[in-house]
């Protein structure tokens, strides 16, 4: 009768074991020496191959276990459905592991359904990546978002809501001609050298008003009042005109104008402190 061992080899009985079940039982190569008998880094305490003395076959004889063809197909039927099994319980482990995450999804979203709503409404009117990464964090990751996180949000969005009403208030201010006072609080100056010899700079400056209108000026920034000032935790060298300082002049209204985003915008000159 021709048998196989579990992988369906054929192979010839030439044993038993205890049971008197039929075995084949061969050489095999050393594993310690991989057949060679020896090996050179062996060398200081005698080349030789201490598992197999020098032969290169494995002292132990290789044991294989024999199989009628109809068994092999039983023993591979038994193991497809506990492989099946197995398989069926992992699929309803993950089933059950999804449901919990999805709950607890649900549950994260639920908790922080104001704040969400909140930065929806902020990115209605554009694009803020920040904005979008917390709120991924908590739709999309189940996380919630770190306090950190939750009050650079509210600043980034009180800021814009400020920014829209005064957008939403600014106008041009005076009459061309007219000659007011300003009280003036400063966004930008920048001066520029337009000529070497002789050293003659340009000068442009930008503030907002008490109503929050733009107002702008090419005269000196020391003229409008502004002084150098060293910055918080900078040095002399760093002196510069600090945004947000205030000033209060009386001035003439020159222009009105928009600028790139369509905003009004009073250019005012001779300006005195008032
Ligand atoms: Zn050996």
């Amino acid at each position: 009768m021709i048998l196989y061992s579990r992988k369906g080899e054929p192979l010839v009985q030439n044993s038993s074991d205890e049971k008197g079940k039929p075995l084949h039982i061969c050489d095999r190569v050393c594993w310690r020496c991989g057949g060679a008998g020896g090996a050179e880094q062996w060398r200081h305490t005698g080349w030789t191959c201490y598992r197999c003395g020098g032969s290169g076959v494995d002292p132990v004889r290789e044991r294989t276990k024999l199989y009628t063809a109809e068994q092999n197909a039983k023993l591979d039927a038994a193991a497809e459905k506990r492989a099946a099994k197995k398989a069926a319980a992992r699929a309803e482990a993950d089933r059950i592991e999804q449901e919990r995450r999805d709950r607890e999804r649900a549950e994260i979203i639920s908790d922080n359904q104001g704040f969400i709503d909140r930065i929806d409404a902020e990115l209605a009117h554009g694009e803020i990546e920040f904005l979008q990464s917390v709120r991924d964090r908590i739709t999309d990751q189940a996380k919630e978002p770190t306090d950190t996180q939750v009050q650079k949000v509210n600043e980034i969005i009180e800021r814009n809501e400020k920014e829209r009403a005064r957008l939403a208030g600014a106008q041009h201010v005076g009459e061309i001609k007219e000659r007011r006072v300003f009280e003036l609080t400063l966004i930008h100056t920048q001066t520029r050298l337009i000529s070497e010899y002789p050293h003659i700079y340009s000068y442009w400056t930008l503030f907002t008003d008490e109503n929050g209108c733009k107002i702008a000026s090419k005269s000196k920034p020391s003229a409008l009042g502004l002084r150098l000032e060293v910055p918080e935790g900078g040095t002399w060298d760093d002196r510069c005109y600090i945004k947000g300082s205030k000033v209060r002049v009386k001035a003439t209204v020159v222009e009105h104008t928009t600028d790139k985003r369509g905003e009004p915008v009073t250019y005012i000159n001779r300006p005195k402190a008032a």
